[in-house]
């Protein structure tokens, strides 16, 4: 009797893990334990778009996930990549998903895997914004939403016709979004699973990527929400739930049903949202009520507004009442953090490390400014001959890829250092930490007078 012949197989493969390149840092930083808190939360997170893009691959292929942290040897990974982990069948496609840090990484690995007839495509935020950083490493590159075009390039694979770019044109509706395919992680049930209520965002703060990289911001209908907590739910009782939106509560939607699903679900949960929501009491409430524990808010820079931020544009006073609001509901905030922008000084820095000492927020995320492509601040710091030298590589958030207006590069990594070091110390987290621990008892005792 003849052998079966084997379905192709496409091999994901996930670029996570929060990578820091200055080697200080890495020494310093990453020991200290609110960063290191935030760091292996980002680092566990499911590769939701892979996961989504894998649910739309007809049957007719096998399909296996590699997550790469980053840390393993790029030999190690190639190697695992070619001789499988569930089933020992060469990949006939391998699609990696990576942002702009990681996508030299990727491009490594996949001249590594091209010489044993492989075909290699690259897709996400890194690949639709610089596809020209991309094209030699890869036989094709990905813009825009993979679900629109996704199918057609597994389809011109099969038919010995795929071409070196795909750009979707941005129509794709979440309405048809698939539910993630979460078995394809096997019995590893991750600490906290990601859902996309809504893809990009109305503002366009000039040093954000994620804005309308993609297409037009978007929502998902209240019914496909449901589907995939219920999907969760359904591995996970009372999951953790990181919403993968850049701005919540920013669209204009009824965020009733959606909050209502959470809560009926016992979700508890995290996501980045704007200030304002604080000037909307009914919506606070609603957001409390169903298991929202922390919230990342941008309070972006100390020193400069960047253009595009519309109407989240405030005063730094004004942004300090809305984190008081918002964990006075129960909610923790992370106060979201830019150092670096124009106008910053040793003595700015030193005056945000004063304030981090006594700030109200319950958790906080430093990073260095970071003009990722596809941004203006990227244009613009592009067309003066600012950048540095180097590659996408140190586009890690805590290294400095340009020259600052009144510092040297040097100065200000070195400022930033001892910034992080200090906002991280100890001390400062157990503040941060006994600020938490207020608002959960706050939040129980309310739940207990309901
Ligand atoms: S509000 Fe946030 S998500 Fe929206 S453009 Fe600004 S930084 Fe990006």
């Amino acid at each position: 009797m003849e052998e079966p012949v084997p379905r192709p197989k496409l091999t994901l493969v996930s670029m996570s893990g929060l990578r820091v390149g200055h080697e200080e840092l890495l020494q310093r930083g990453l020991k200290l334990p609110g960063l290191a808190r935030r760091a292996s939360a980002l680092a566990q997170l499911p590769p939701l778009g892979l996961l989504t893009i894998a649910a739309m691959v007809p049957e007719s292929w096998d399909i296996e996930l590699v997550l790469d942290d980053g840390a393993s040897d790029e030999d190690a990974v190639a190697e695992q990549i070619l001789t499988g982990i569930s089933s020992p069948i060469q990949p006939r496609v391998v699609a990696f998903s990576a942002l702009t840090p990681s996508a030299d990484r990727a491009a490594r690995i996949s001249e590594r895997l091209r010489p044993h007839k492989v075909l290699t495509v690259i897709g996400g935020l890194h690949a639709t914004a610089a596809p020209q950083h991309c094209q030699p490493s890869f036989d094709a590159v990905v813009r825009g939403d993979g679900e629109s075009t996704f199918a057609k390039l597994l389809a011109d694979v099969a038919g010995g016709t795929l071409a070196s770019s795909y750009q979707a044109d941005g129509s794709f509706s979440l309405s048809n979004s698939p539910l993630p395919r979460w078995g394809l992680l096997g019995d590893h049930s991750p600490p906290r699973y990601t859902i996309q209520s809504m893809r990009g965002c109305p503002w366009a703060c000039s040093f954000c990527a994620a804005s309308r990289m993609l297409g037009p911001a978007r929502v998902k209908p209240d019914e496909r929400f449901d589907a995939e907590l219920r999907a969760i739910a359904s591995r996970q009782s009372r999951p953790w739930i990181e919403l993968a939106d850049d701005n919540t509560f920013a669209s204009g939607r009824d965020h009733g049903p959606m909050l209502e699903s959470l809560r009926r679900h016992g979700a508890r949960w995290f996501t980045e949202s704007d200030w304002r929501i604080a000037k909307q009491p009914k919506l606070l409430r609603q957001i409390a009520e169903s298991g929202c524990r922390q919230i990342l808010i941008g309070l972006e820079s100390s020193v400069f507004r960047y253009p595009g931020m519309g109407a989240k544009n405030a005063d730094w006073q004004r942004m300090l009442e809305a984190v008081d609001a918002i964990q006075e509901a129960g909610i923790v905030v992370n106060g979201c953090l830019i150092v670096g922008a124009d106008g910053e000084t040793s003595e700015s820095i030193e005056k945000l490390g004063d304030f981090l000492e006594e700030a109200p927020m319950g958790e906080i995320q430093l990073t260095l400014q970071t003009p990722f492509p596809g941004t203006s601040l990227y244009e613009s710091l592009l067309r003066t001959n600012r950048l540095l030298p180097g590659n996408f590589s140190r586009y890690t958030l805590f290294d400095v890829v340009y020259e600052p207006d009144q510092m040297t590069a040097e100065q200000l990594q070195n400022e930033f250092n001892n910034l992080v070091e200090r906002a991280f110390r100890t001390e400062a987290q157990s503040r941060r930490d006994s600020i938490q621990k207020q608002i959960r008892s706050s939040r129980r005792n309310a739940g207990k007078q309901a």
